[in-house]
């Protein structure tokens, strides 16, 4: 059989589901199911749509997994791919070797950051990405001397990887709650999310609060022996939480005075999903010591991430390394893949030519106002984000949170929108939006129209007792 008939008779395969369900453990997957449950299996997708290998389409409101800013079946992005793997397909990047499209994505992504973030260092994705950031933290103040400065500081709620590292930095107490994650060197502040329509503080009186909370971990721990702090500007996975007004500058503020190092985590908020290439200066106002970027960056075409490093840093880990032919051992087989880094570059460009950014700008004021339509629904208990991440947090109109019958309600608005050809992360009594940066007005009036019936449907099942 040719290559081409293969492929055919592999997508016209409609036991894939069952093969799937007998072989592959998934990430996060249900533990309870595994074997049983039988997974949507996707094969194709176009704009802002997937469809799955029975053939249903749906509009993908949760763009992947955060990361499809250009849209799906981007022709131009696919020959970029092709293009880069025919002429050189791979190359390792270790010590003093380079390829093409690595050199100039990292001469670009210096251009679009903030201040004298000019360095790049390629990884894998956002963890490890992430968890090079805090050996990069570690190894500069190693090279002053300081090896014990290498605490570091997280927030409750907060997600960086899967790694074993970046899920001790990750907050979130689900996941904590099978294994066990050292976390000896890391340290969680309270979770920063503000919401005004439901906080019983201010944001004035919530972000004293923060902050207060943060100097005193600082003082406890000892500000030598904290490396750095490592935010997202808003929290993504944790449920879309947006810290109060000022936040972001107030905390790189206490950074500065203590001498540890900010790391802005912007796997989600950067590429365009709040408006800008990078939301750290041109939203929140503050120039980081690290950047950390993954998923949009490519549009999820290919796996790449990166940490953008400031010249102060580059400089002194180079100039005074820890011992006496330093080398920076950190890295990975597919950091700078030339493949990605094509995808990455080409992204750029289509993002930069199509003005996605101004896009977002535009439709992510009207997705809000959307979706705040929805606040009508009496199981509907908030609704928040920012620009083109957003969440829908469910309620029975009992106790608010993540208890079992919300999560349960919120489980079953998920499956009316699924059936109904909407998708929406489902993450405990919430459903998550971040659909594909091309977006238009009508796909958000489609969104908000699907979800309103789901909801209306879950209420109705929650009044007549079938949840
Ligand atoms: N940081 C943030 C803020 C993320 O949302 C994610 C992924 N959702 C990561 C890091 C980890 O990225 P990856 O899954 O590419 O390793």
């Amino acid at each position: 059989m040719n290559a081409l008939a293969e492929t055919a008779e592999l997508r016209n395969d409609l036991d894939l589901p069952a093969k799937d369900a007998r072989h592959v453990l998934h990430p996060w997957a249900d533990l309870q199911a595994l074997g049983s449950d039988r997974p949507v299996v996707m094969n194709s997708a176009k704009g802002v749509r997937v469809k799955d290998s029975e053939g249903t389409t749906y509009l993908d409101a949760i763009g992947g997994m955060w990361c499809m800013t250009v849209g799906y079946g981007c022709e131009e992005l696919a020959d970029a791919i092709g293009d880069q793997a025919r002429q050189m397909a791979y190359y390792t990047s270790f010590g003093d070797v380079s390829n093409e499209p690595a050199a100039q994505l990292a001469e670009k992504l210096a251009e679009l950051s903030p201040g004298d973030l000019n360095r790049v260092h390629f990884t894998t994705g956002g963890s490890t990405a992430v968890e090079s950031a805090v050996r990069i933290a570690h190894y500069y103040f190693a090279a002053q001397g300081k090896p014990e400065k290498r605490h570091v500081l997280s927030r409750v709620n907060a997600y960086h990887g899967g790694t074993y590292l970046t899920q001790s930095l990750s907050g979130k107490a689900a996941d904590k709650t099978h294994f066990h994650y050292e976390t000896e060197f890391i340290h969680h502040l309270s979770s920063p999310g503000h919401d005004p329509d439901r906080d019983p503080l201010s944001a004035e009186a919530r972000l004293t609060e923060l902050l207060d909370e943060m100097e005193a971990e600082i003082q406890r721990l000892g500000p030598e022996n904290v490396a750095c702090f490592v935010a997202e500007p808003i929290l993504a996975s944790g449920g879309v939480l947006t810290p109060p007004k000022g936040y972001q500058k107030a905390t790189l503020e206490l950074c500065r005075k203590h001498g540890i190092l900010y790391v802005s985590d912007e796997v989600v908020t950067g590429f365009g999903r709040l408006g800008h290439f990078f939301a750290s200066e041109a939203r929140f106002g503050i120039v980081p010591d690290m950047i950390i970027t993954a998923k949009g960056i490519t549009s999820g075409y290919q796996p790449l991430g990166a940490v953008l490093v400031s010249d102060r840093i580059a400089e002194t880990i180079s100039k005074a390394a820890p011992s006496e032919k330093p080398v920076f051992s950190n890295g990975f087989t597919y950091s700078g893949h030339p493949v990605a880094c094509a995808a990455a570059l080409t992204n750029i460009k289509i993002m930069t030519r199509d003005d996605i950014c101004g896009h977002v700008r535009d439709v992510g004021p009207y997705f809000m106002a959307r979706l705040r339509e929805l606040l009508d629904s009496p199981i509907v208990y908030t609704v928040r984000g920012d620009h083109l991440m957003a969440c829908v947090e469910c309620w029975t109109g009992e106790e608010a949170g993540p208890n079992d019958k919300n999560m349960a309600l919120a489980a079953r608005v998920d499956a009316y929108c699924q059936e109904a050809g909407l998708l929406v992360r489902p993450y405990e009594n919430l459903c998550i939006l971040s659909p594909p940066l091309v977006i238009s007005r009508d796909d958000i009036d489609e969104i908000v129209g699907i979800m309103g019936s789901a909801l209306t449907r879950a209420a109705a099942d929650l009044e007549a007792g079938r949840l």
